[in-house]
């Protein structure tokens, strides 16, 4: 969907929701011929206070009168439990879609989900959330002087639903690291799906599909696609290191990087390659910044897809 399509389909819905609440208000005075009465005889005692003012006679009465009219006929309305007003969907633009600085945030959200509407992460959607994880997947045997995979997994975890629920306030960006079938992705979906539910704007995109839309927006000038890139509230990379990479593709991932510390911003990078795979397939800057504002996150342990197969 382009832009000028989801500014007709906001004013549709806007229409919609108007229609919708002028139909409520027809139906209930229909029903309550009390209303149009009383109405009636606020529009003229409203005149009579007017009257009564250009003419410097005195308003108290007519001011009265105007008052326990108006009171009376709140009264009733509340007493029908009378619901007249539209309800929009955004307190904040009454769904135009328009706020006072240019678009509002929830016109740029939805833009943001048509333009990533990753199929795949739709459909996890449904099912992978926080609350849906289990642990129990994870070994309880540790190896190596490090934590047991579980207790890795419960901490890291612990990490994303924190972040998730304090999302405001965070400063640095995630990096999960390991091999495939040990929870990135699932985790990854979870923040997502949180994310969404609190209304922020989330683009989660594969490292390869995010290769080609760069390359792409620069060869059809698409400045709009990367700054979708650059604004929404958070940006999950899925398995960088897979995509095919240009001196290009580095730069504006680089400049991107950059943009998104700056404003305070954060990214989920997931990968399956460690440190020194990623030194290797990008520059030491890429690296850096990681290392610099960056929570690292190792998964660890046995393939879970590999353990349903064998039936553990
Ligand atoms: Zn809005």
């Amino acid at each position: 969907m382009s832009k000028e399509q989801l500014w007709a389909a906001f004013a549709a819905r806007r229409a919609q929701i108007v229609y919708e609440a002028a139909e409520r208000k027809e139906k209930i005075y229909r029903e309550n011929p009390y209303l149009s009465k009383v109405d009636q005889e606020i529009t003229e005692a409203g005149s009579a206070y007017c009257h009564a003012m250009l003419h410097g006679k005195d308003t108290a009465a007519a001011q009265e009168k105007l008052e326990r009219l108006q009171r009376e006929r709140e009264d009733f309305l509340k007493s029908i439990h009378a619901d007249l007003e539209p309800h929009f969907n955004c307190p904040l633009c009454k769904d135009t879609g328009m706020g006072e600085e240019g678009m509002c945030e929830c016109f740029k959200r939805e833009l943001i989900a048509e333009n990533f509407r990753a199929s795949n992460l739709e459909q996890a959607l449904t099912h992978q959330s926080f609350e849906n994880f289990d642990l129990s997947l994870f070994s309880t045997e540790s190896e190596g002087g490090l934590l047991s995979p579980r207790e890795n997994m419960k901490r890291i975890f612990k990490l994303c639903r924190d972040y998730a629920e304090d999302f405001e306030n965070q400063q640095r960006s995630l990096l999960f690291t390991g091999a495939t079938g040990l929870g990135k992705t699932y985790l990854s979906t979870a923040l997502a799906k949180a994310l969404l539910e609190k209304g922020k704007s989330v683009i989660y995109i594969s490292a390869p599909e995010f290769a080609r839309r760069i390359e792409n927006a620069r060869f059809h000038d698409e400045q709009e696609m990367l700054e979708q890139f650059y604004s929404a509230d958070m940006l999950i990379l899925d398995d960088l290191g897979t995509e095919s990479r240009t001196s290009y593709t580095i730069a504006t991932l680089t400049d991107l990087m950059d943009r998104r510390i700056r404003c305070r911003k954060p990214m989920l990078f997931s990968t399956n390659l460690n440190l020194e795979g990623l030194q290797k397939a990008y520059d030491e800057r890429i690296v850096s910044r990681m290392l610099g504002h960056f929570t690292y996150c190792y998964f660890y342990g046995d393939d879970l897809r590999l353990r349903a197969v064998r039936g553990e």
